[in-house]
């Protein structure tokens, strides 16, 4: 097999519903993305995926979705007053952990028709979780939503 790995630096805000630890207030992370793919046999250029090209696909949904948004659970009680005052943001039907993170990161990099085998998502400097499926067939993907800013006069 080979692999081929790309990271991707993005900042994004959230807060966790139910949860008695820091991250229970609104607050951000400097984040980063490892994006693993695999492939049995390279391209005729002898690359599983050309890291430009992941770059280009994730690297761009990532930039556009998740890139200094507010990511919350689709219950967070704050949802009304961001609507309110027009700010933008993203919603789950799971709470916003670096767990899920990574679970959605990798069903849209898989729904990008790009080989992805495993997705780790860096929250701090020390702490990071990895979403890998144990079979393609784990259940609905996650539901996001995106709410865009209120445009400006
Ligand atoms: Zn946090």
């Amino acid at each position: 097999m080979f692999r081929v790995t790309k990271e991707i630096h993005f900042c994004y805000g959230h807060r966790l519903l139910n949860y008695a630890g820091k991250c229970r207030h609104l607050h951000g992370h400097n984040g980063r993305a490892v994006i693993t793919l695999e492939a049995e046999a390279l391209d005729t250029l002898g690359m599983v995926v050309d890291f430009s090209e992941i770059k280009r696909i994730v690297g761009r949904w990532i930039d556009e979705q998740l890139d200094h948004r507010m990511l919350l659970h689709e219950a967070d009680p704050i949802i009304p007053e961001l609507i309110r005052q027009g700010e933008p943001f993203v919603t789950l039907n799971a709470n916003p952990t670096a767990e899920n993170i990574a679970r959605l990161i990798f069903e849209r990099t898989t729904a990008h028709g790009l080989p992805v085998v495993e997705v780790t998502l860096w929250e701090t400097e020390t702490s990071f979780a990895t979403y890998r499926p144990q079979n393609p067939e784990t259940g609905p993907p996650l539901r996001m939503r995106e709410v865009a800013a209120r445009p400006t006069i």
